[in-house]
């Protein structure tokens, strides 16, 4: 992590404390959703197909935010570890503006375009 001074790394540690914050709150409020509790729990005066529909986009919400959670997290473990900013795959430093726009990502640029071409990630 060399490549990034204190003030960087401290500015980047804030922004994924203020991500995880953000989606810890989404996911509390899919929690508390009433369409997100089983099927047939709910009265039949909605219509049940629009109910389904809204239902199965809420909990592909909630899987995208899972996951990002997730990532926030490793970013997180990665930076106490000293290892955050370091490209996985190349071994190579990720740039600041690269990590500012996306704290969570672990592959440089190079990297992601390759890898995205080849269908990962
Ligand atoms: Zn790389």
């Amino acid at each position: 992590m060399e490549h990034l001074s204190p003030e960087q790394l401290r500015e980047l540690k804030e922004l994924l404390l203020r991500r995880r914050a953000e989606v810890l709150k989404r996911l509390e409020s899919f929690l508390s959703d009433p369409t997100l509790k089983a099927s047939g729990e709910i009265g039949d005066e909605v219509d049940s197909a629009d109910l389904e529909m809204a239902r199965l986009t809420k909990i592909r919400l909630r899987e995208r935010e899972t996951v990002y959670l997730k990532k926030v997290e490793y970013a997180l473990r990665k930076m106490e570890e000293g290892t955050y900013g370091i490209c996985e795959n190349c071994g190579r430093p990720i740039a600041y503006e690269r990590l500012k726009a996306r704290p969570v990502a672990v592959y440089c640029i190079e990297c992601k375009t390759k890898l995205e071409a080849e269908g990962e990630e």
